[in-house]
Formats: C-alpha cells, structure tokens, sequence
C-alpha cells in the first residue's frame, strides 16, 4: 500500500512549520509532507526576538526593531548598540499567517489541525504508522517535534521561567527605539531576576519579568514580581493588558527521556526539547531556522532528514561553564552579564549570542569574565558532563 505522505511531522510549532516552508521554498521539488498539529486554531501565543540583519530568515516580517538595548543593574546603565544587527521582535501570530498561506500554495504540502498524535509512532512494513485523534496516516519519515510530555523526560542545568504581559497605557511611557534586555532592579540571592521590556510605542510595551533558576516556575510563581516590574515601568499610571504569554525554557539540557531520542535515521526528534535552544540564552527561533533549511535542503535532495546540529565543542563547553557559575552564584548573576556586556564590544556579545562568534570574541567573552568562579568550574569537572 502506498503511503499517506513522504514525510509526516508532527508539531506545527516554529520547527514544524519552519520545516514545511523551507520545503515550500522548493515548489514542486518539494516531497509531500503532511504536517500533523494537535491545536484547533493559531493564536498569537509568542514573541520571537532574535539579532539579524535583512538577510535573516524572517527579518522582514518582524514586527518591531530595535538599534539600541539597555542593561540596567542598579545605578549602572549599560547600552547595547545594535543597530548593524538590530534586535528583532516577530510576533508568533505573524509568523504562523506568513506560514500557513505558503502552505495553502503548495500542494504537496499540507496541515492537518485538531490532529494529536496519540500513541507513539510504529515502524511496520517499511512504513512508519503515526496514530492520530483523526486516524492512521503512515509515511517513510517523520520528523518529531512535539515537546517532553512530561517533567521527568527534561532536565537541565537551569530553567528560564517567564510571565510577561503586553500593555497599553493612555499617556507616554515608553521609548520604543530602546528595548531593556535585563533590568535587575529587584535583585534576589536565591535566583537570578530580571524584567525585560520590548517598548513597541510610546503607550504600548511587552513587559515579560524572567528567571533563571535550577526549578521550573509557573506563571502564577511569577505574578507578583511581573506586576511590580510592570507598575514600576509606567511609572504607577493606570494601563490595559492586550495580550500574555508564559514560557518555560531548558537551559543546557542534561537528560532528555526515551521519546526525545532519535528511533531510526528514518525518525528524527527535533525542536526546542530536541536540543535547537542555546544553552546559555533559551533562545532557539533563529537556531530551528538553520535545522529547517538544512534538513529541508536534504530531504529535497532524497537524503534522510537531519537532526539539529551539535554546538561546537568549544561553544557548548563555554556554555555550561557560564550555566554552572550562574546555577552555583545566583547572586552574581547581574554583575556576570553586566560584565559581558559592558567589558566586551556589543557587536562581540551579539556574534557570540547568535551563534556567528569568531575567534576573538570568545577571548573577548573569557576576558570579560571574573577568573575565580570561573577557573573553580573548570577544575570542579562539571563542565564536561
Ligand atoms: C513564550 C515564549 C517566548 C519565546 N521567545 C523566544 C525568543 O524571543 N527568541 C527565541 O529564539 N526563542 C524564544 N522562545 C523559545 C523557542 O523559540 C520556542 O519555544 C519555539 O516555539 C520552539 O519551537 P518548537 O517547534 O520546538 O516547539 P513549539 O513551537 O512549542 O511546537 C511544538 C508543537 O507541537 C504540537 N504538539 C504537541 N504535542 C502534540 C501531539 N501529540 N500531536 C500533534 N501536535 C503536538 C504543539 O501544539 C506545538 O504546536 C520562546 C518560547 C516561548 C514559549
């Protein structure tokens, strides 16, 4: 019996649909490709923010840039200057719509919605078999994408928790050609906490209040500290909440469950959980735009897809040393990324935060770090685990 698709991936997320338009991008070379996502309908439920200039994948379609970022940790101010890679922010909803009306053209390509996969897919006959709320649908491969079900599948060296609320106010708050990457105002010995506000007017701003820390926190842990960052930000005045979102973000993954490991090179997980964040940032929207284009370039060509590529050694090692000074020191976390930021050049931070980092920003990077903590985590030989 011939199969339902080429290729079946499951989770129309930024990786799954970020999969199905590199393959759009190929028109009729494309394979077919079923998209299999358990959500009825797309809502504006995120907001990318990543550094690029015109030629980074969806640059174009962002809704807001910034030239200049600000870090504000107590009486010291340090300003960012980004404008040769400005400061993206894309809303999800923009995101999806662009997505979808590319797939909507191609007819290889397609999107079941209100299709959950139920049980864990099988390999038989040559074929894998994919049950989903809707039925059967088999396929030669599929590209996983689904987050852990569950808590004890994930671990990491730190979570990144946050709550953040978009606001309206009727009188000028905000300076929307400057965004605050991290305000430590209310610092906090047991985690590290900042606000981070993404200004789109003068009235109208992303106000998200963050946490790294080595447990997962809920929205409603985050509540009282977001509405203190917001009531601070406008200055007391009176505003309107237009829009939420929460995220939970592993940062440096320790140990992912059975179901997040590849089966066969016919079957591959991918995504956020699957590895695609940056360990030290959380960050993963530009990272899964590298997989996509990658994979997609290999599956075109009749090979098999490909798995989210490993950080290079040098990188990911940097990363968990940095991830197990912050776990260890929470305290010292705002003077570690007032450091960074002000001891090494913004453009150097930037390469080195989007994964484009030459050899002279990581000594930028080392240099700009206290030894001590440092030097005790290298030797502690945590860093290679
Ligand atoms: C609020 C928020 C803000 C973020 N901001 C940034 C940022 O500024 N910059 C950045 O680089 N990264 C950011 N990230 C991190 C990362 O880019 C996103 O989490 C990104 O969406 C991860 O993509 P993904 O495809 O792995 O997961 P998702 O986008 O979550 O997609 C997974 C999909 O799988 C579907 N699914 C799950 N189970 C099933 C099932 N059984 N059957 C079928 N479908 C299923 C889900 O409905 C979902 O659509 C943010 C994350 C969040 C949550």
């Amino acid at each position: 019996m011939p199969a339902d698709a080429d290729l079946l991936v499951i989770g129309g997320g930024c990786a799954g649909l970020s999969l199905a338009a590199q393959l759009g991008s190929y028109k009729d070379r494309a394979r077919r490709t079923i998209v299999l996502e358990q959500r009825s309908t797309y809502q504006n439920d995120r907001t990318w923010c990543f550094w690029g200039d015109i030629t980074t994948p969806y640059a174009h379609l962002a809704d807001h840039q910034w030239g200049e970022l600000q870090l504000i940790n107590g009486e010291q101010q340090v300003l960012i200057d980004c404008n040769h890679t400005p400061y993206h922010m894309l809303k999800s909803s923009t995101f999806y719509d662009s997505v979808m009306t590319g797939l909507a053209h191609n007819p290889l390509l397609s999107i079941q919605l209100n299709a959950a996969v139920v049980t864990e897919p099988i390999f038989r006959h040559g074929l894998w078999h994919v049950q989903t709320s809707q039925g059967e649908l088999t396929s030669k491969v599929v590209i996983d994408t689904r987050p852990a079900s569950s808590s004890s599948e994930l671990e990491a060296v730190l979570w990144q928790s946050f709550y953040g609320h978009e606001v309206l106010t009727n009188e000028p708050c905000f300076d929307p050609a400057c965004a605050e990457l991290m305000d430590f105002s209310a610092p906090n010995p047991m985690q590290i906490g900042f606000t981070y506000t993404l200004p789109v007017s003068t009235t109208r701003a992303l106000i998200e209040f963050t946490t790294f820390s080595a447990g997962r926190l809920t929205a409603g842990d985050l509540e009282t500290a977001l509405m203190q960052s917001i009531a601070k930000k406008v200055g007391g005045k009176p505003y309107k909440i237009v829009h939420s979102e929460y995220g939970l973000l592993p940062m440096g993954i320790t140990h992912r469950g059975a179901n997040s490991t590849p089966k066969d090179p016919s079957y591959i997980v991918s995504g956020l959980h699957a590895g695609a964040g940056r360990p030290s940032t959380g960050y993963a929207f530009q990272r899964i735009q590298n997989w996509a284009a990658q994979c997609a370039a290999r599956i075109v060509a009749g090979g098999l897809p490909k798995a989210q590529t490993k950080d290079p050694y040098f990188l990911s090692q940097m990363d968990r040393i940095f991830l197990n000074v912050l776990r260890d020191n929470p305290r010292h976390g705002p003077d570690l990324f007032t450091r960074l930021f002000s001891k090494a050049k913004s453009e150097q931070v930037i390469r080195f935060l989007s994964d484009k980092a030459h050899l002279s920003d990581y000594a930028a990077i080392i240099r700009a770090m206290p030894t001590a903590p440092f030097i005790k985590q290298l030797f502690s030989g945590k860093a290679l685990q």
